[in-house]
């Protein structure tokens, strides 16, 4: 029933989406639907969107069910005031699920500041650690606080010999570039297609192609010309064609480039995704 059909058909991977969501309740089937018929083969849902509504157990039950679906663990830094013994030791379990392919997403938010900065700090350090035991890429969200991202990275992070994910990329090129030397590939999402957006582009435009993936970031940030609506993984096509432009290469190739480069990211083969 959720096979991709035609094998020719051009290959996108949305790296990160929060689809269990309650915003999907009412059509989340016709949305995973939407985002096979619009070639995307992987949906990152990543899992820690909500810990009261125990997201996690809930985007766990995504990824049982659809073999194209992976999953990922961890305080979002909004909530990281709730990081402690107790969650961080179901974090470790639920880490070792066959679906779970990252650890996040983790980070820092100094532009809402739902967390203290110090509480924010403190997980995101401890969790780079639980990762690095575990052997899982990171899933980073930073925003308004590259220098202490960073830092925080350089200390925990480097020398690891484990990539990861700068999540919906908004900062500068000098931190995309920092960020690169400690392994990290950079995930653009929708943003990159807003009017507003051009310091943002001339940085797609300049990062190698074999850093670059794509995201949407579903229920949040809608590419144009979607803007204003329900994020949905079909839209990472716009993401792409948006990159693609800037790269003068198609949009069916910026699909594959992302693709690869996703897969070598995970190591996954590339008939991973595909039903058997
Ligand atoms: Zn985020
Ligand atoms: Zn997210």
């Amino acid at each position: 029933m959720y096979n991709h059909g035609d094998c020719d058909q051009t290959m996108y991977i949305d790296s990160h989406a929060h689809i269990e969501m309650d915003r999907f309740d009412a059509d989340r089937e016709q949305v995973i639907r939407r985002a096979l018929d619009a070639g995307v083969e992987i949906i990152v849902n990543v899992g820690n969107g909500d810990l009261a509504r125990d997201s996690h157990a809930a985007a766990f039950r995504l990824a049982e069910e659809y073999p194209f679906i992976y999953t990922t663990v961890g305080v979002h830094p909004h909530e990281a005031r709730l990081f402690d013994e107790n969650l961080s030791a179901r974090l470790a379990d639920l880490s070792a699920h066959r679906k779970v392919i990252a650890w996040g997403e983790i980070g820092l938010d100094y532009h809402y500041d739902n967390s203290p900065r110090d509480a924010q700090r403190l997980a995101f350090r401890k969790q780079l650690q639980m990762a690095r035991e575990r052997r899982l890429p990171a899933v980073i969200h930073t925003r308004e606080a590259e220098e202490d991202t960073l830092a925080l990275l350089t200390e925990e992070w480097k020398g690891a010999g484990l990539p990861g994910i700068i999540h919906c990329f908004t900062g500068t090129r000098w931190f995309a570039e920092e960020a690169m030397k400690l392994g990290f590939s950079i995930s653009f999402s929708g943003v990159v297609t807003f009017k507003n957006a051009e310091d943002l582009r001339d940085t797609a435009e300049a990062l190698p192609l074999e850093n670059l993936l794509i995201e949407t970031d579903s229920p949040f940030m809608s590419p144009v010309p979607f803007r204003g609506r329900r994020n949905e993984p079909a839209y990472v096509v716009e993401t792409a064609r948006c990159i693609a432009g800037l790269r003068n290469v198609t949009v069916e190739e910026m699909g594959r480039i992302t693709s690869a480069n996703f897969k070598r990211l995970f190591q996954l083969d590339s008939d991973e995704s595909v039903e058997k």
